[in-house]
């Protein structure tokens, strides 16, 4: 495995891949979910790039760039298990050296809805890092979590529309045994608060189990959940289509939830029939 931290190494190390080459970014505090990623683009592709990035693009003043875990020496061994060919790990002076760039993705109004609108200036951060990645790795296929499904399709329909000609592959959500997403911020929380958490996936899981009576009570059955869970604050629960858009009157559609539990801000998403 090839440790790449300048774009010139990775250049290089890019040169000597052929066949299908499949990238999978990442912030690092790798989990099962990051290595259900790699799995996926290992056996979808003939070399695997893994990015390793914390973008401070896509933190907002108050949050928690300075605290995000890491675990670098351990996700090195994670990735190297996991057949990685190269890792792309640059300092925050190599990915913008000439400082914040002045230009950036603009998301469009699917990018200023839910996480968009708690967190300003979010996905225009998370498109333009993924979009200099993609320039960096040129890969065939990039591999991203269904976990952060707004960035999914954020990205599936910056690919589109910029004509970037990458496969965009989603990959299921990798959960705990009772339930609760994966997430590197699930360090910050308590044994209370892990307890705590399981309210996205219980409301997740009450909402599926009434979708056939429609959106409103699919809503209403999971803003219940929060209701009986005190210490853990709803910050939005919606229904949408699969694109994130109005929610059908029946047919395939998708739940999303962000909620607070302490100072912690989870998000965890479902497929929902109508
Ligand atoms: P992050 O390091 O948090 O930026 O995540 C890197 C990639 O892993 C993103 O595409 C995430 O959607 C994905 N990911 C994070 N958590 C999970 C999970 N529990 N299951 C599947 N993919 C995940």
């Amino acid at each position: 495995m090839i440790v790449a931290t300048t774009r010139e190494e990775l250049a290089k190390a890019r040169q000597d891949l052929s066949g299908r080459v499949a990238v999978v970014p990442t912030m690092g505090a790798l989990h099962a979910g990051h290595v259900s990623l790699l799995k996926a683009a290992r056996s979808g592709a003939d070399h695997v790039i893994m990015t390793l990035f914390v973008n401070p693009l896509q933190f907002g003043p108050n949050e928690d760039l300075a605290t995000y875990p890491r675990t670098w020496a351990r996700d090195l061994a994670i990735a190297e298990a996991e057949g990685v060919d190269v890792i792309f790990a640059p300092a925050e002076a190599e990915m913008y050296p000439n400082g914040a760039p002045a230009v950036r993705i603009d998301p469009g109004p699917l990018g200023g809805i839910l996480e968009g609108a708690s967190r300003p200036g979010f996905f225009h951060g998370v498109l333009t890092v993924v979009l200099k990645l993609l320039h960096l790795t040129r890969p065939d296929a990039a591999f991203f979590g269904e976990k952060d499904y707004q960035q999914l399709t954020l990205v599936r329909a910056m690919v589109r529309d910029l004509d970037l000609g990458v496969d965009i592959v989603g990959v299921p959500t990798v959960r705990e045994p009772d339930g609760l997403a994966l997430s590197s911020r699930n360090t910050y929380l308590s044994a209370e608060q892990r307890v705590t958490a399981l309210a996205l996936s219980r409301a997740l899981a009450a909402a599926a189990a009434v979708g056939g009576q429609g959106a409103a009570a699919a809503r209403a059955a999971a803003g219940e959940v929060f209701e009986g869970t005190p210490g853990a604050s709803l910050d939005y629960v919606v229904v949408t289509d699969p694109d994130l858009g109005p929610a059908p009157e029946q047919g395939p559609a998708r739940m999303l939830i962000a909620a607070r539990v302490g100072t912690t801000r989870l998000i965890d998403n479902a497929a929902l029939r109508l």
